[in-house]
């Protein structure tokens, strides 16, 4: 392989600039019997093409049930894992090798194997946003459209480590009545929405119903009318067509699919908060589903690389807590 591609994590052939990427897209696709899934939080250009679009759940969902030989996994690397463990005889595609994840970082599986030694009798349950080797150390897995329904399966004085979103956990535990041992990680995107926020764009616009994913901080949730997945908010707004307005705190991605399934309303994306000084990030994007372009896309399935691979032995204790979460909910 070519060394400067493995260096980068990417195919970086140029592209003849009069071709049109998303009909060659198909057409490879078609060619190579490859199925194309990407996240919500992708760019809307990537999600036009796909042939699924979902959140982690649907998408693992989908993983595991496609015919087709190869998979494109656009959205970031933990996901192309998920989609290599459910299918492991399939070829799985990820247009960027480097399209990371900052809550999956978070937790490292060296400290996890650390944590449960110090905590014996301990059921382990992780978000999705792991890698396969922290999902090896794992009981069951859930995401964020599935955790209190999963959650529901174990008896309620269970001894239960969660990681590694700490919001999530403690969302979990104030619903529950649990306590959960939490593991303190977060996403940098969802960690930056703020109340005050909120609360100016509330003001601006006070018939707006108010819609924030389970990995923002207590306090967002809070004042939040709707509390949930990418999922559970794109399900509300298309049930609830008196709604004319939304103010959405999650990545902004979710507002192609928002605005193409519900063309009359109107969705505020909520300003990541800023530290004082007005330095800091001002971007509520998350910049590793952003690395998902036309172009990389194109050219994965050209050269069919770069695939992701998982050592058979954590692959095999791994795939068993997602199986569990996708029966269970
Ligand atoms: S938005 Fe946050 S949790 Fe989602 S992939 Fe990006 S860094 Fe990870």
């Amino acid at each position: 392989m070519n060394k400067e591609w493995t260096e980068k994590g990417f195919v970086d052939e140029p592209v003849d600039e009069s071709i049109d990427l998303k009909k060659e897209i198909r057409r490879l696709c078609k060619e190579k019997d490859a199925v194309l899934l990407a996240h919500y939080y992708t760019v809307g250009e990537v999600q036009e093409v796909a042939d699924f679009i979902g959140d982690s759940l649907a998408l693992a969902r989908k993983a595991a049930q496609t015919d087709a030989k190869m998979i494109v996994m656009c959205g970031v690397h933990f996901m192309a894992e998920t989609c290599k463990l459910l299918s492991p005889e399939k070829k799985v595609l990820c247009p960027d090798l480097t399209a990371g994840c900052s809550l999956a970082d978070s937790c490292k599986a060296e400290d996890l194997k650390e944590f449960k030694e110090q905590h014996p009798g301990y059921k382990v349950v992780s978000y999705v946003n792991t890698t396969a080797a922290v999902k090896a150390l794992t009981d069951v897995v859930v995401t964020s459209g599935n955790a209190e329904k999963v959650m529901a399966s174990f008896p309620k004085d269970e001894k239960i480590i969660f990681g590694p979103d700490y919001n999530l956990g403690n969302y979990i535990n104030s619903v529950s009545g649990r306590q959960m041992l939490l593991w303190n990680g977060g996403c940098h995107v969802h960690e930056k929405f703020s109340v005050e926020a909120i609360v100016k764009l509330k003001e601006e616009h006070p018939e707006a119903v108010v819609m924030a994913h389970l990995e923002c901080k207590a306090p967002v949730l809070a004042v939040a009318d709707v509390k949930g997945s990418t999922a559970a908010m794109l399900n509300y707004a298309k049930a609830h067509p008196e709604t004319k307005e939304y103010i959405i705190a999650t990545e902004a991605g979710i507002l192609h699919e928002l605005q193409r399934s519900c063309p009359d309303v109107t969705f505020y994306p909520v300003p990541p908060e800023v530290s004082e000084g007005g330095v800091g990030c001002s971007c509520n994007e998350c910049e590793y589903m952003k690395k998902n372009t036309l172009k990389k896309i194109y050219n994965t399935l050209r050269y069919e690389w770069p695939s992701v691979e998982v050592d058979p032995e954590i692959a095999r204790d791994a795939v068993k807590p997602i199986e569990r979460m996708l029966e269970l909910s």
